[in-house]
């Protein structure tokens, strides 16, 4: 026990981005956020305080020891409440919540007691000037969710894409209210931007960042998994069959194989065999 305890990754971490000085990744169990020094203030991503408040205090302390400047912005990457639940500590601090439209609606209708609404929404484009940092925000498309922005630093090549680009793991849970097609739309358009490295939502195998080869792998899977449940959806094999069944041995070798597998095989099978 005692030695399980010791080899198990710290509850969080701060990491400054390599090649930067002054984009770092705040890890809080297995979320993380981004979030950017300017020479007027600091712009937060994410407060990743869904059912434990403590990460996101956590978090403002992390911020804090990094830099004195106030916090200026929070910026939702999309409306799921694991990556947005807790961001009252940066409100009360002065941040400026911002977040796509659809998630606003969302959060106006649901109401949940520990989610903050945003102060100002973006739709299809939208760049955060603070002093010398200049942060785009941009819709891609439907993928993960209906709300996903990307953020992308444009002099430091880094771009901050939350769950529906995950490096080099299969998709989970999170493909049963995904937009299978239009997804793949959405990483051509990733794929097409300038940008070398992305930091995503969840950390990438190892902790590492991914790179536009993580994104193409990406949409290969979403292709391969897309093509191969189609022929049996429209063979009648689906639900049960398909979920039972059907292998991608090509990606065995990826992390979440076995145990992602059949959420993905799922939600293709309700595009292809149900018609949605
Ligand atoms: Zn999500």
């Amino acid at each position: 026990m005692v030695a399980h305890a010791q080899q198990a990754a710290p509850p969080f971490a701060t990491t400054k981005v390599d090649g930067t000085d002054n984009v770092y990744v705040f890890r809080y169990g297995n979320h993380q956020a981004m979030f950017v020094v300017t020479s007027a203030g600091v712009i937060a991503t994410d407060p990743i305080g869904y059912g434990r408040p403590q990460a996101v205090t956590t978090y403002v302390d992390e911020i804090k020891k990094v830099s004195t400047q106030p916090i200026k912005y929070l910026i939702y990457s999309h409306h799921h409440f694991d990556h947005i639940a807790g961001g009252k500590p940066f409100k009360d601090a002065g941040a400026t919540v911002v977040a796509h439209r659809r998630a606003q609606e969302r959060l106006a209708v649901l109401k949940d007691p520990h989610t903050v609404l945003a102060d100002e929404t973006m739709d299809g484009a939208r760049t955060i000037t603070l002093g010398d940092t200049t942060l785009e925000l941009t819709y891609v498309g439907l993928n993960h969710s209906d709300s996903s922005i990307v953020m992308r630093l444009p002099k430091q090549k880094v771009i901050f894409a939350v769950e529906f680009i995950p490096v080099g793991s299969v998709p989970g849970r999170g493909m049963i209210d995904s937009y299978p097609l239009e997804w793949e739309e959405s990483l051509k358009r990733v794929l097409a931007m300038d940008w070398d490295r992305v930091i995503p939502g969840h950390p990438g195998p190892g902790g590492r960042l991914g790179t536009k080869q993580d994104v193409q792998n990406l949409l290969t899977f979403l292709q391969d998994a897309s093509a191969a449940v189609k022929a049996e959806a429209q063979a009648g094999k689906c639900w049960d069959a398909v979920e039972k069944e059907l292998k991608l041995p090509k990606y065995e070798s990826w992390p979440g194989y076995a145990q992602n597998l059949p959420y993905v095989l799922r939600r293709y099978c309700a595009l292809w065999g149900r018609g949605t």
